[in-house]
C-alpha cells in the first residue's frame, strides 16, 4: 500500500473522522488484542456474547487506552475483545475474533510497532497456548522488522512461542491489580523508546516451575510483597528496560502453566543475570506462599463470623469466583446459610438468569417459589429450592444486566442474569443494599479488591468447591509439567531463555 493510501485508510477506517497526519519522524503503531482468563476445570464455554468488543474510536477513547493518544506517534486502535474470566473459549468464537482482528490489522499495514494488551491465561477448546497462536499470527502478519510490545496480567502463562514472537513484555506488578494504567504505560513507553532510538531489544525469560493461586501470592503479603517490591530498582539498572515477574495461572492444565521472570533491555548479560536471580528467589520462597486472610470451610467461616463482634464480615466464596474463572452459579453458600439458620446476611451474587427472570415476571413484593443455582453448570452445581420474596429489581433495558434482590428467610440474595463480580460498593448500593448494615456479606471472590477489602471487618476466605477450587494440590492434570507444589520434592535450577528475535540470537543489532 502506498503511503498516501495508508494515511487515508488510517484516518477513515481506524480513527473515524479524526485525521491522522504522520510526519516523516512519526512511527506507525497499532494496538489491540484479546483478554480472558480461562479455567480448564470449568465446564461452561466462553462464547461471543461473553466478550465486550471495542473497535476503532471506541477502543481509542476507552479509559485505559485514551492516554496512548498523548504519544507523539499515533496509536491506531484495532480491536480489543475482553471478557469476565470463565471456562474455555468456544473454538468458533476464538476463530471469528482472530479473523476479524487480523483483518483489521492487515488494513493498517505497514506498521513500525504493535502493542498487544493481553491477559495471558486464555484457553481455547482443543488448543494449547492460545496466546502463542494469537501473537505469532500477529508476528506473521507484521513481519520481522516490526517491534511488538505486549502487556500481560500477573496471572498470565508464557511459552517459548510467545517469547519468540515478542520484542518486549511488561506485566502487572500488583495483585489485586491496581497498576493497569502503569503497566500499559510501561509497555508503550518502551515500545516508543525503541522505535525512536532504532533499538531492537533483547527479551529474556526464565520459567519457574511453581504454581500458586492468586490468593496465596497476593503482593499485599510476603513473600510476594518483598519479591515484587524490588522490581522498580532492578528496572533502573543500566541496560534494563522492563522487569516482570508473573505468578502464572494454576487452573490451566497446560504445559506452559508456570511462574515466570521476564526482562527486556539492551544488555543481555545483565538481563540474564536479573532473570536468573529473580527466578531463584521465587523458587526459594515457594514454601512461604500462603493465604493472606483466615480460611476455612464455608460453615467454619460462618461460625467464625457470627462469633465476631464486628460487621460486616466479608466471606469470600473462593471456589466459584467468576473473576478467577469460576462459574458463578453455585448456591452452596446459600444452602449452608439456610441450613445454619443465619440471618442478617447478603449473598452477592448468584448468576441465575431463569430465577432473575422469574422475579421480574412476579414483581417487587411478590412471594414466589424459586430454584436457585446450577443453571450454567448443572453437572457440578446443585440448586437450592426456596420460597423467596422479591424485594428489588434493577431497572435496565438489557436482559443480561438484570439483577433481582430476594429475601429467603433471613438471607438476602442477589440473582444476576449474567456472571459478574461484586467488586465495588456501588454494585450493592445500586441495588438498594448497604453492606455496612449486614452482619455477613458473602461474595464470590478470591482475594478482595481494594474497595471491598476496605469495608471488610474482617475478611474470611471460604475454601469452597468450584472451577477455581483453592485446593490446588488435588487438581487433576494431564498436561502440566512437573511443578511445585504438585511435585513437592522437585529439584530445579534456573536457566534463561532468550527470545529468538533478540539481536544476540539473530546476529542483528
Ligand atoms: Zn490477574
Amino acid at each position: 500500500m502506498k503511503r498516501r493510501d495508508f494515511l487515508k485508510h488510517v484516518s477513515l477506517a481506524a480513527l473515524g473522522s479524526s485525521v491522522v497526519r504522520l510526519s516523516a519522524a512519526q512511527k506507525r503503531i497499532a494496538f489491540g488484542g484479546i483478554q480472558i482468563e480461562c479455567s480448564t476445570y470449568g465446564n461452561i464455554l466462553s462464547r461471543m456474547e461473553d466478550f465486550t468488543i471495542r473497535r476503532g474510536p471506541e477502543l481509542a477513547n476507552s479509559r485505559l487506552f485514551s492516554g496512548l493518544q498523548n504519544y507523539p506517534h499515533p496509536f491506531m486502535p484495532v480491536l480489543l475483545a475482553s471478557a469476565v474470566p470463565g471456562g474455555p473459549v468456544e473454538r468458533t468464537t476464538y476463530e471469528a475474533l482472530k479473523t476479524e482482528f487480523l483483518g483489521r490489522f492487515r488494513e493498517l499495514l505497514p506498521l513500525d510497532g504493535v502493542y498487544l494488551p493481553m491477559h495471558g491465561a486464555m484457553f481455547v477448546e482443543r488448543m494449547f497456548d492460545a496466546e502463542g497462536d494469537w501473537i505469532s499470527a500477529v508476528r506473521d502478519l507484521v513481519g520481522p522488522g516490526c517491534l511488538i510490545s505486549a502487556s500481560y496480567d500477573l496471572h498470565g502463562n508464557l511459552s517459548r512461542r510467545v517469547i519468540d514472537a515478542l520484542d518486549m513484555l511488561s506485566a502487572f506488578r500488583t495483585a489485586p491489580h491496581i497498576d493497569r494504567e502503569e503497566t500499559t504505560r510501561r509497555a508503550c513507553d518502551m515500545l516508543v523508546h525503541c522505535l525512536e532510538g532504532g533499538i531492537r531489544p533483547t527479551l529474556v525469560w526464565t520459567p519457574i516451575p511453581v504454581l500458586m493461586p492468586g490468593e496465596r501470592s497476593s503482593t499485599l503479603y510476603d513473600p510476594a510483597k518483598r519479591l515484587w517490591a524490588q522490581l522498580p530498582a532492578m528496572n533502573a539498572r543500566d541496560g534494563v528496560m522492563d522487569v516482570s515477574l508473573l505468578v502464572g495461572y494454576v487452573w490451566a492444565d497446560e504445559a506452559r502453566a508456570t511462574a515466570s521472570a521476564v526482562l527486556t533491555g539492551t544488555k543481555p548479560a545483565a538481563l540474564q543475570k536479573g532473570a536468573l536471580a529473580l527466578a531463584q528467589q521465587y523458587w526459594d520462597a515457594r514454601t512461604e506462599f500462603a493465604f493472606g486472610v483466615p480460611t476455612g470451610t464455608m460453615g467454619e467461616c460462618i461460625t467464625k463470623a457470627r462469633a465476631l463482634g464486628t460487621r460486616p464480615v466479608v466471606i469470600s466464596d473462593s471456589g466459584d469466583n467468576p473473576t478467577g474463572g469460576g462459574t458463578g452459579d453455585r448456591a452452596d453458600a446459600l444452602a449452608e446459610l439456610l441450613r445454619m439458620k443465619v440471618s442478617d446476611v447478603v449473598v452477592a451474587g448468584i448468576a441465575d438468569r431463569p430465577a432473575a427472570e422469574a422475579c421480574y415476571r412476579a414483581g417487587v413484593g411478590k412471594v414466589i417459589p424459586l430454584k436457585i443455582g446450577a443453571t450454567l453448570d448443572p453437572q457440578r452445581s446443585r440448586p437450592v429450592e426456596v420460597t423467596a420474596k422479591v424485594v428489588f429489581l434493577a431497572e435496565t433495558d438489557t436482559i443480561a444486566e438484570r439483577q433481582a434482590v430476594v429475601a429467603v428467610d433471613g438471607v438476602t440474595v442477589v440473582l444476576t442474569a449474567r456472571r459478574r463480580p461484586f467488586h465495588q460498593v456501588r454494585d450493592f448500593t445500586s441495588l438498594g443494599l448497604d453492606t455496612t448494615t449486614f452482619k455477613i456479606v458473602v461474595v464470590k471472590a478470591g482475594y478482595l479488591v481494594p474497595e471491598i477489602a476496605a469495608i471488610a471487618n474482617p475478611n474470611l476466605m471460604a475454601l469452597t468447591d468450584g472451577a477455581v477450587n483453592q485446593d490446588i494440590e488435588h487438581l487433576s492434570s494431564r498436561n502440566r509439567v512437573p511443578t511445585y507444589p504438585f511435585v513437592r520434592d522437585l529439584r530445579w535450577s534456573p536457566s534463561a531463555i532468550v527470545s529468538a528475535r533478540s539481536p544476540s540470537e539473530t546476529g542483528r543489532d
